[in-house]
């Protein structure tokens, strides 16, 4: 159903432009989906360097109910592997593998904080609770990627019944919005315990979100080959049903009275309807909003406003590692997916005064001051250890093993570094110090097996997808969410009061990730197909 010399033009292909632009594509509309970098994908996306599979941005999926019901209605054909999950606080890693393993994280706290057991007791309650509603909230596929008009079957049997509940969760957890630390800090006064719950969530995180990850954990997916596969697996799709991929084009202006885009090299696309799905901030930068009418003008602008006084989310610090040691070693430690934290002390406030008073007073801060913090952040903070090689073996060379390692980090930080001339730098500094940290606790002997060896940093992400402030999920839960944050109004968060402009991505829906970046590209998709502004 092409409609007659309508063009729809997509910026960003990262997973919500991907989303949209096949939805499009798949229903005959003529689509161009433009991009900045060579390849699609944005975050999400994986690399192979010395016969290593590295995986850039997340270590797997969440399904959330969107990620499968997404592949299967586009007629994907992906193998998913399964990825297990393990926790690990110093010498004690538990693997999560069922809903029971929320038994052996109980036991780990209980070990680690024995002055606290009616604490735990109280905050495994309140996680019992709200694993229930998770259960919920993911457990039925999203009926928005099901063929409803044909498959009663699902439209009966399973989403009328689900319906009420569904209601139900959304009520609990909308009224479960509270930052994680203030929420935890009414249920224990053991700033430790506190600590090692929360520190690898982002600052503020809604306790709903944040303490039903233990169900997360156990909705994780792989990619055969690498989570890049779904986004090459997405472009093939697109451009099998007609559609066309600009790459190496970056949109610097946009002008929504001559319904047009142009890109660094001058080009220049003409659009009936346009989707952004790159960073927001930099949608309203390239905005001419010359010859709008006033009223659009002053609407735009109020926004525009808004969202530049907005912080992108907490970024992070990424080591990849080739190590000459065989898998089956680090299997005998954890699983594939693993979050570890040295120390039971907790980040306490390196990870809060002490970082902000580095940032605030960064020019008058010596190296070997700033050193000293990082000293403190590498021992007491969580990693994120992903191992693609133990999901599939193939993944390594013969004998070796690729470990991802990655820790949340302040982009403001690595800004006022690389401006002092120090980046590269810091960047050993902070590399020599994850390999010592985790020789020293849980990988005795790393550091001597070390054979390839690279980082990326906030900048490095800032730089590749243009992600304000090197955000890695859109906004920051500290300076306020200048989006949609509300379940029930998800639909409607595509839309923007740039006339012909619709909106999708992490920066249009919090808590944001792949599962919304999918959601809101359908939404704009099939708001388009509905003809609705
Ligand atoms: C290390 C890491 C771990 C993560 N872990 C998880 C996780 O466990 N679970 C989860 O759900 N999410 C996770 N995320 C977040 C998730 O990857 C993102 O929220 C999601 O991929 C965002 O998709 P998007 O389409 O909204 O934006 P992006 O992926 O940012 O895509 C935007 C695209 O637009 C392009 N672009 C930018 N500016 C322009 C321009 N001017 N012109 C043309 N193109 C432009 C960019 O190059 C990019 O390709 C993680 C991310 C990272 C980096």
């Amino acid at each position: 159903m092409k409609a007659a010399g309508r063009r729809i033009v997509v910026v960003g292909a990262g997973m919500s432009g991907l989303t949209a632009a096949a939805y499009l594509s798949r229903e005959g509309q003529e689509v161009l989906l433009i991009e900045k970098n060579s390849d699609v994908g944005g975050l999400l996306n994986s690399f192979k360097r010395d016969g290593y599979l590295f995986d850039a941005g997340p270590r797997s999926l969440i399904n959330s109910g969107i990620v499968r019901p997404m592949i299967r209605q586009l007629g994907i054909d992906l193998e998913l592997l399964p990825n297990v999950v393990s926790v690990g606080i110093e010498d004690e890693v538990i693997r999560i593998t069922s809903k029971d393993s929320l038994k052996d994280y109980e036991r780990l706290l209980k070990t680690m904080y024995p002055e606290s057991i009616a604490d735990i007791d109280t905050i495994l309650s309140k996680i019992k609770a709200i694993l229930k509603h998770m259960a919920v909230l993911y457990g039925i596929d999203n009926p928005n990627f099901k063929d409803l008009k044909n498959d009663k079957q699902f439209l009966v049997g399973e989403l009328l019944p689900w319906f009420p509940k569904f209601l139900f969760s959304l009520y609990k957890m909308n009224r479960m919005n509270e930052p994680l630390e203030d929420f935890l800090g009414r249920l224990s006064a053991d700033q430790s315990l506190m600590d090692i719950i929360a520190q690898h969530f982002f600052k503020k995180t809604p306790s709903f979100f944040a303490l039903g990850y233990f169900y997360v954990y156990l909705d994780y997916l792989y990619p055969r080959n690498g989570t890049g596969e779904l986004p090459r697996a997405m472009k093939q799709k697109i451009l099998d049903w007609g559609g066309t991929i600009q790459a190496d084009a970056r949109i610097t202006e946009v002008v929504p009275s001559e319904k047009t885009a142009l890109d660094a090299h001058g080009r220049s696309y003409r659009y009936d309807r346009l989707v952004w799905c790159a960073d927001l901030k930099t949608l309203y930068r390239c905005l001419k909003t010359d010859g709008l009418n006033p009223k659009v003008k002053a609407n735009i602008n109020k926004q525009k406003d808004l969202l530049l006084s907005k912080h992108g989310a907490e970024s992070v610090f990424t080591l990849f590692l080739g190590v000459e040691e065989d898998p089956e070693t680090f299997r005998s430690v954890c699983s594939e997916h693993f979050f570890y934290t040295p120390s039971r002390k907790g980040l306490g406030e390196t990870h809060r005064s002490d970082i902000k008073k580095i940032i605030d007073d960064f020019p008058n801060k010596t190296q070997k001051e700033i050193l000293r913090w990082l000293d403190a952040y590498c021992e007491l903070t969580t990693y994120e250890i992903s191992i693609p090689a133990l999901r599939q073996k193939s993944l390594a060379p013969e004998g070796k093993t690729g470990l991802i390692i990655s820790f949340l980090f302040e982009y403001e930080l690595m800004k006022k570094i690389r401006d002092a001339g120090w980046y590269e730098e810091f960047k050993t500094e902070v590399e020599d110090r994850m390999v010592n940290v985790l020789s020293r606790s849980i990988y005795p002997g790393l550091k001597g097996k070390v054979r390839l060896r690279f980082s990326s940093t906030p900048i490095s992400l800032f730089n590749r997808v243009g992600s304000s402030e090197g955000a890695i999920i859109g906004w920051s839960y500290e300076t306020g969410v200048p989006a949609v944050s509300n379940l029930r109004k998800i639909a409607s968060s595509v839309k923007t009061p740039v006339p012909g402009v619709l909106q999708a991505g992490q920066w249009t829906f919090s808590p944001a990730g792949i599962p919304t970046a999918i959601l809101t590209g359908s939404f704009a998709a099939h708001r388009i197909l509905k003809n609705k502004s």
